[in-house]
C-alpha cells in the first residue's frame, strides 16, 4: 500500500518515520514545506507540492495536524485529488463532530475516513507504541491494519465515525487530572525539601504512579518543559471535552479547572511548553506562602 503522511509536527515526524520503517511511506506533505522536503530527501520518498497531488499518488493518507479547523482544511485539500476507493486516516485530536464532517467531505469521492486519535505522547509516536482509538466502518478499520500496526501497539475499534474521538476525549480528561495531581504533588515535595530525583524514582514504582509522573515529573524537577504535549493543544482537547459534557448539561470540575490553569499559562506565554509546565502554577502556591511567612509578614 502506498501511504502519504500529512503534518510533520512533534507526533507526525515520528509517525511518518515508522510508516517508512514498515515499508509503507510513499510521500509526505507539511504546511511548512521545508520540513517535508528535508524528510523526503532523507527517506527518499516524494514531497508533492499540494495535498491534492499527494492524495492522487497514494492509496491511503494519514493526517496528524493541530485542531478541528486544520483537519477540515487539510481534508478539503486531499478531497481535491483523492482516488476513489482510497482511505484517509486522521490521527489528530479533534471533536467527534469534526470527524463526521471530514468523513462527509470524502464520502462523495468514494473515500472512507477513519478517526484514529492516538495516545502515548511523543515517545509513543517515536517508538511505535501508541494507543490508537478508531472510529469508522469495520471494513475501513480492517484495511487500515497494516498502517495502524506500524504506528501503535494497542489498536481498538470503538464504533462508527466519531467514536475514536469520543474515546480520546475520555483519555484527555484523565490526563488533565493526572498532570494536575503530579504537578501539585511535586510542588509539595519541593516545598518539603525532598530530593526530587530520588522521589521520582521511588514513587514512580508506587501505587500513585502514572505515565505522566514517570515521564514528566523530571521536567518539573529540572524546571524545563520542552514540547512534549503543548499546553495549547491539551487546552484545545479540554475545550472539546467541555463541549461534549455541556451537551449533557454537565460541567466537569477537572476539565474546568485545567482549562482555567492552561488559559493562565497561555496568557503568560507558556502555551507551547509541555503540559508539565502546570508545575509553574503549583510551585507559585508555595512561593506565595513563603512570602507570607517571611520575617516581618508574620
Ligand atoms: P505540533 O507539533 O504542533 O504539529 C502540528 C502539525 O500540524 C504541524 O506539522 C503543522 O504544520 C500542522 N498543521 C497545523 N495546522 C495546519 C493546517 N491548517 N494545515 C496544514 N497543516 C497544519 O502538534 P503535535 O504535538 O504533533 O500534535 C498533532 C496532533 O496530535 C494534535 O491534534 C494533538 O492534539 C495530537 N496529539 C499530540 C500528542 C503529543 O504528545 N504531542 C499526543 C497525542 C495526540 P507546520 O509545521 O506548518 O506548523
Amino acid at each position: 500500500m502506498r501511504v502519504g503522511f500529512v503534518g510533520l509536527g512533534a507526533m507526525g515526524m515520528h509517525m511518518a518515520r515508522n510508516l517508512h520503517r514498515a515499508g509503507l511511506l510513499a510521500a509526505v506533505w507539511n504546511r511548512t514545506t521545508d520540513k517535508a522536503r528535508a524528510l523526503a530527501a532523507e527517506l527518499k520518498v516524494a514531497a508533492p507540492a499540494t495535498l491534492a497531488e499527494l492524495a492522487a499518488a497514494c492509496e491511503a493518507v494519514v493526517t496528524c495536524v493541530s485542531a478541528d479547523a486544520d483537519v477540515l482544511e487539510v481534508t478539503r485539500g486531499l478531497a481535491a485529488g483523492v482516488r476513489e476507493g482510497s482511505l484517509v486516516i486522521d490521527c489528530s485530536t479533534v471533536g467527534a463532530e469534526t470527524a463526521r464532517q471530514a468523513a462527509q467531505l470524502l464520502e462523495p469521492k468514494g473515500v472512507e475516513f477513519l478517526d484514529c486519535p492516538v495516545s502515548g505522547g511523543v515517545e509513543g509516536a517515536r517508538d511505535g507504541t501508541l494507543a490508537i482509538m478508531a472510529g469508522g466502518s469495520a471494513t475501513a478499520f480492517e484495511r487500515a491494519q497494516p498502517i495502524l500496526r506500524a504506528l501503535g501497539r494497542t489498536v481498538t475499534h470503538f464504533g462508527p465515525t466519531g467514536m475514536g474521538q469520543a474515546a480520546k476525549a475520555t483519555n484527555q480528561i484523565m490526563c488533565a487530572g493526572i498532570i494536575e495531581a503530579c504537578a501539585e504533588a511535586m510542588a509539595f515535595a519541593h516545598a518539603q525539601g525532598l530530593p526530587l530525583d530520588k522521589l521520582i524514582d521511588t514513587l514512580g514504582k508506587g501505587a500513585g504512579s502514572s505515565w505522566y509522573f514517570v515521564h514528566r515529573a523530571p521536567n518539573m524537577a529540572r524546571g524545563a518543559y520542552p514540547a512534549g504535549f503543548r499546553v495549547r493543544l491539551h487546552a484545545k482537547d479540554l475545550g472539546i471535552c467541555h463541549d461534549m459534557a455541556a451537551r449533557f448539561g454537565v460541567a466537569l470540575p477537572v476539565v474546568e479547572r485545567m482549562l482555567h490553569e492552561y488559559a493562565e499559562l497561555v496568557a503568560r506565554g507558556f502555551g507551547d511548553e509541555d503540559i508539565s509546565a502546570t508545575y509553574r502554577l503549583k510551585a507559585e502556591l508555595f512561593e506565595r506562602t513563603n512570602i507570607m511567612r517571611a520575617p516581618g509578614n508574620a
